[in-house]
């Protein structure tokens, strides 16, 4: 019996995605965090218990067999993040993935009904992958699965309360984003304090203002932190970022999206689908 694999991220969506395929699948499901608890608010450890008593299973972690966390991929590999994509991804989430999964899993992922262009892109770049889209399917959006869990009595992770966009490790590379930036330096300052002087170290400059790339400790100090994050989402599958947004394209992917995997995978190996630079 192949598995149903859902790829959890202590997120409101993933938690409700987790509690459907639970619900429909039984045993058959497992429900997985690529792990990297150590670098993110500990409230999340709460956050994960309550979903686990909620869903009735445990969320299993998978890790990095050759990394400790993000200061360690950071430190050892002189490298955070650029046009590529961001380092520690790769080492702590990709690779972990790619060492648990087996050829005929399934995935189950927290996209809602909005983040059709997202499930569109995951499409173009995993062809070979068999995917549930439980949360689409049934059309639950972001706010649904706010007031699924708010009914289930779980409070949502502490970083959203605090005014961030997504759950990600305190002080993410991926972020570009001087308000991003500019709200860590105040909640979390030890946190920005070791990610400036090791951007400064390695010569990354991770935030832009007004289109020019800076160093963290180049924001000015009374930079506001009540702007928007960017696109940080960070997960453990290839999810290329593209401006080919037109309807007739989405909707070719999406028909993809119900080809059997077996003929997908037939059709990537015949070069049909073009995979990204980083396409698994
Ligand atoms: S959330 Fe950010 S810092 Fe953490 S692994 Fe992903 S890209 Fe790296």
């Amino acid at each position: 019996m192949n598995r149903v694999v859902v790829w959890y991220s202590d997120g409101a969506a993933s938690a409700v995605a987790a509690k459907l395929a639970v619900d429909d699948h039984g045993e058959r499901c497992i429900v997985v965090k690529a792990d990297t608890t150590d670098d993110e608010h500990p409230d999340n450890m709460r956050f994960r218990a309550d979903v686990e008593r909620w869903i009735g299973k445990d969320v299993e972690l998978v890790r990095s067999q050759k990394y400790t966390g993000i200061d360690d991929v950071f430190e050892r590999r002189r490298y955070m993040s650029g046009i590529a994509g961001a380092i520690c991804t790769t080492e702590l989430k990709k690779l972990p993935r790619y060492a648990f999964q087996r050829p005929n899993d399934v995935h189950v992922f927290g996209y809602t009904v909005e983040e059709h262009r997202r499930i569109s892109m995951f499409t173009e770049n995993n062809p070979e992958l068999a995917c549930e889209w439980n949360l689409f399917d049934r059309r639950i959006t972001k706010a649904r699965c706010l007031e699924m869990l708010m009914a289930a009595g779980i409070e949502l992770p502490a970083m959203y309360g605090l005014g961030f966009d997504h759950n990600n490790c305190l002080g993410c590379v991926k972020a570009t984003s001087p308000h991003y930036w500019s709200r860590t330096r105040r909640l979390f300052p030890e946190t920005f304090a070791r990610r400036a002087q090791q951007s400064r170290d390695i010569g990354c400059r991770l935030a832009r203002i007004k289109g020019v790339r800076v160093f963290l400790d180049e924001i000015p100090g009374d930079f506001g932190d009540d702007g928007p994050d960017g696109a940080i989402e960070c997960g453990p599958f290839c999810e290329m970022q593209t401006e080919l947004f037109d309807g007739e394209w989405v909707r070719g992917v999406l028909e993809q999206a119900s080809v059997p995997v077996e003929e997908r995978r037939r059709r990537s190996e015949a070069g049909h689908h073009k995979t990204g630079a980083e396409g698994v």
